[in-house]
């Protein structure tokens, strides 16, 4: 069996920061990092638009004023201690990747340049061009290797082993090899990133961005909170759902609707385009839905990001890849033509449940990055707060994890968790096989869409639980066709998407007991707040096999819970 001191799952922002943190803290611990996709392939190289911190580059800010906007952002679900925490450490967590080389784009006057994002009161989001994220995952892997971290690529992990109190490691299988290995570890932290690929049909994740940690967790038995909050982000290319930074916008894009109206203005009148992404995406979608939209001759209905009074020159400059994208996905150049968009399943609020420091209920076992749900980010994330989130907790759940390596010694790993493990992989070549996978995985995308997207009510909720655990039952027939043990992705995808469907009916469960509308979750059947009943975090947890719903208060500090209005 293999040993290491502290064994992160995740190569992204989030995974890479913590693997740095671990080893700077105590360079004599063995820190490993386990990833089922090459480090700089991990999702987080496609962030664009770039990260907040108060620096007041551009205009004069204050971690105060971060903080307030984060929590008005999160419809004051966020627990406002770590909303705090992250905030106050933005700037110096700034700085310090400045230092390791991070390549920011610049004002004249050489400081880091800041844009204005939705929902901020100030130009606050640090940038580099519009490929923030992987300059990002770039320095930081660099770094990870200058400290002699140790990487398992391409290795997938499937099951976290715990004694009911303390982790004792993972089990994962080398892809290269096919061989399932034993990985014991005194610490574990999570950053495997989020699950918007359960709307497989239409997102702007990855391929990868399944949820495997999130999932795996919840079937060791550790809870999950605030799953039902999904965001969608307003500007997806019309027929991939391929963002469009919200830099886009936040440079000065409009949204116009086929009456060449900037609409907006009926919605978020003061901050019109730069409203937080819940309030725009509704906005967009209802210009659709009451015949405002554009219909091409596929059937797509979309409204358009126009781009063109920007100039070439700052498209050019600030949002190259957006025009290259635009480009090779759409065949427009938004230097001449307004890009046709509508919204995409882009971001996970929910994850698993952590207290401020991103430790678990079981000790040793941390979580950090979109998998974690601390939370900072409620019921509505705040454009750039995710990169600054993965960061901020990948550093804290690194350091914390190296001090609680250093004091302390293996578990001892229980055999049969191999044994079963090895038995359920096994098992997934003997099925009937009645299923097919890719008509599984788009059904249900379909019923996600229809039943827990932008705009949601009873009904179509209880419908879509139904269905959902009906795939569940159907994807028992899945039989993995492939028999080759060199990177069988057939038999990875089909474990990919067994922890979908789990992460699926959690959505819709707790989307369905959220009586009230809130952030992202919009039930056209409670359409209002409700501070007095639904004030809480939606807690998941397995038990005997069956989900179990239950609440946990907000932690609120100084921000009283009002109206938002933008
Ligand atoms: C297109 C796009 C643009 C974005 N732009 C911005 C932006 O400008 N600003 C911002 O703040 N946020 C942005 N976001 C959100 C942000 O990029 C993500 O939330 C963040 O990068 C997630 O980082 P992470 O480290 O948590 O996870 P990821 O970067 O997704 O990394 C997950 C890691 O886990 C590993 N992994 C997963 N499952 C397994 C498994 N079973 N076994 C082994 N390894 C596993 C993967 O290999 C990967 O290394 C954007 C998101 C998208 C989709």
């Amino acid at each position: 069996m293999l040993q290491l001191d502290v064994a992160i799952i995740g190569a992204g922002g989030a995974g890479l920061y913590a693997a740095l943190s671990a080893i700077k803290k105590n360079p004599s611990l063995r820190v490993g990092v386990i990833t089922k996709v090459f480090p700089t392939r991990s999702h987080t190289g496609a962030a664009q638009g770039g990260v907040n911190a108060a620096l007041s580059n551009v205009a004069e800010d204050s971690p105060e004023k971060h903080t307030y906007d984060t929590i008005k952002g999160s419809d004051f679900l966020a627990d406002q201690d770590a909303v705090e925490l992250m905030c106050h450490i933005a700037p110096k967590i700034i700085r310090e990747m400045e230092h390791m080389g991070l390549p920011f784009s610049r004002l004249e006057n050489g400081k880091i340049a800041q844009r204005p994002f939705g929902g901020a009161s100030f130009p606050r989001t640090c940038y580099a061009a519009d490929k923030t994220g992987h300059v990002m995952l770039q320095t930081l892997y660099e770094q990870c290797i200058r400290r002699n971290v140790k990487f398992f690529n391409e290795w997938f992990v499937t099951a976290l082993v715990h004694d009911e109190q303390k982790v004792c490691g993972l089990i994962a299988i080398d892809m290269k090899s096919g061989k399932i290995e034993v990985i014991r570890a005194k610490a574990v932290i999570l950053a495997t990133g989020g699950h918007a690929r359960i709307y497989w049909r239409r997102t702007s994740n990855a391929l990868g961005c399944t949820g495997d940690g999130t999932a795996i967790a919840l079937k060791a038995g550790v809870p999950l909170k605030d799953m039902e909050f999904v965001q969608f982000h307003p500007t997806g290319l019309r027929r991939t759902g391929i963002l469009v930074t919200e830099g886009a916008r936040g440079e000065g894009g409009y949204l116009i609707n086929k009456d060449g109206e900037r609409f907006m203005k009926r919605y978020a009148p003061e901050k019109m385009e730069l409203a937080p992404r819940d309030l725009v995406s509704r906005a967009i979608e209802t210009e659709i839905a009451e015949g405002r939209g554009f219909r091409d001759n596929e059937g797509n209905e979309f409204v358009y990001l126009d781009l063109r009074h920007l100039g070439k020159k700052k498209i050019m400059e600030r949002l190259p890849q957006i025009r290259e994208l635009a480009i090779d996905f759409e065949g427009i150049d938004p230097i001449e033509e307004p890009i046709p968009i509508r919204p995409t399943a882009h971001y996970c609020m929910g994850g698993v449940d952590t207290d401020i420091d991103g430790k678990t209920i079981i000790d040793g076992l941390f979580a950090a990055g979109e998998c974690a749900c601390v939370s900072v980010h409620g019921a509505n994330r705040l454009g750039g707060n995710s990169l600054l989130d993965i960061v901020v907790f990948g550093k804290i759940t690194g350091e914390l994890a190296s001090e609680y390596a250093t004091s302390s010694q293996l578990s001892e790993f229980p055999i049969s968790a191999l044994k079963d493990e090895r038995q359920k992989i096994e098992s997934l070549f003997e099925k009937d096989g009645k299923e097919k996978l890719a008509d599984l995985r788009n059904k249900l995308s379909d019923i996600l869409t229809y039943g827990a997207g932008i705009f949601r009510e009873e009904g179509r909720l209880k419908e879509a639980l139904d269905k959902v655990k009906e795939i569940k039952e159907r994807a028992q027939h899945l039989k993995v066709e492939d028999l080759s043990y060199t990177f069988n992705t057939n038999l990875q995808q089909t474990l990919e998407f067994l922890n979908m469907v789990e992460l699926a009916e959690v959505t819709v469960m707790t989307a369905l007991e959220r009586r009230e509308s809130r952030g992202a979750h919009y039930r056209v059947d409670y359409p209002k707040r409700d501070d007095k009943n639904f004030l809480k975090h939606s807690i998941v947890t397995l038990e005997n096999g069956e989900y179990k719903l239950s609440y946990k208060p907000v932690n609120i500090t100084k921000y009283k819970p009002e109206e938002r209005k933008y």
